[in-house]
């Protein structure tokens, strides 16, 4: 089963109407190429329970393997269908969702079913991705102001939050992403440039050590870096990075014109924070951060997205022995 990413939530709920669709898409994302036990190793069909669609049993070994076992929904007494379609509410709605919209969108009774659905859905996507940028692609990197509020402060940019970014600039091939996902975000033709990877931290000043912590932390040693002339970035060659380094001269202007990419980033970046969430206290910003960039990341692989909340992203060899009995669930870190 490899379908389309659904463009509607009722062709979501045509592909996924039942426990039976869920557990055979568990199912296919776990052993794209046929069951194997985890147990035995034997391959082939496993016999399967009309009653209970989410468990197989080895027909070796006669063991029987839970098809949800190392993902989210993991011992939840909700339906899988339920969970399939929050987690495509979550990948497929840009604004995020409060427990209470949650809950009412997917009839559930009880808000803290909502609340702990939602939570363990989104805990998929605070996690920051771990692995650096910039070995393939050139980088570009800025800081912005984002958020905060100004009000009785009179004008200014009280409380807010110093947020550096830095993306690939890709270049799109004939293999580049097919698929159209984000309304915001148009398919990339071929032999133009266009945002991959992000990377988003928020900052306690523009000093040099921390866009220097920043820059080891979340770009390849030897990418080539692209930032304005702030003094700040002045130490990156010493740490290994390919420094290009664009005059301003205080015109915002040329910012625009040699640093394109990241100031599309920050713009969609300040438009969804201050429209959606009406500006987040700075307690929560790393993680709304986070949240933009998986999204971001994956604006082209909504299956993928889908997949990582659900916690079957990285979980296509089935899980260890260990694994299976290893407690509460956690989200695996991932790499894209
Ligand atoms: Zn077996």
């Amino acid at each position: 089963m490899k379908p389309e990413f659904p463009e509607s939530l009722p062709d979501f709920q045509r592909l996924f109407p039942d426990e039976g669709h869920c557990s055979a898409y568990l199912e296919s994302v776990r052993w794209p190429n046929g069951f194997v036990c985890p147990y035995c190793g034997q391959q082939g069909e496993p016999y399967r329970i009309t009653t209970r669609p989410g468990v197989l049993q080895c027909r070796e070994c006669r063991r029987q393997i839970n098809l949800t076992s190392g993902t989210v929904m993991e011992r939840s007494h909700t339906p899988l269908c339920i969970w399939f379609w929050g987690a495509y509410l979550i990948s497929s709605h840009t604004p995020g969702m409060s427990a209470v919209q949650f809950q009412r969108q997917l009839g559930l009774s009880r808000y803290e079913t909502a609340f702990q659905m939602l939570h363990k859905l989104r805990a998929g996507m605070v996690r920051p991705d771990r692995d650096r940028i910039g070995a393939e692609w050139p980088i570009e990197m800025d800081e912005t102001y984002v958020g905060g509020k100004t009000r009785g402060k009179g004008k200014g940019t009280h409380d807010m939050a110093i947020v550096v970014g830095a993306v690939e600039i890709r270049t799109s091939a004939d293999e580049e992403p097919a698929k159209r996902w984000s309304h915001t975000y148009a398919r990339p033709k071929k032999g133009k440039t266009y945002a991959g990877r992000l990377r988003l931290k928020e900052i306690p000043n523009r000093g040099a050590k921390a866009l220097e912590a920043f820059t080891t932390e979340n770009i390849e040693p030897g990418a080539f870096v692209t930032t304005d002339d702030f003094r700040g970035y002045d130490g990156l060659p010493a740490l290994g990075y390919k420094l290009r380094q664009v005059t301003m001269a205080g015109d915002p202007e040329q910012a625009e014109k040699y640093l394109p990419m990241i100031h599309i980033v920050f713009g969609n970046l300040k438009a969804w924070i201050l429209g959606i969430h009406h500006g987040v206290s700075q307690w929560h910003l790393q993680a709304y951060l986070n949240e933009f960039t998986f999204r971001f990341n994956r604006r082209f692989w909504p299956f993928s997205a889908f997949n990582s909340l659900l916690g079957i992203a990285s979980h296509t060899e089935g899980p260890t022995y260990e694994g299976l009995y290893r407690g509460e669930y956690q989200h695996p870190s991932e790499a894209r």
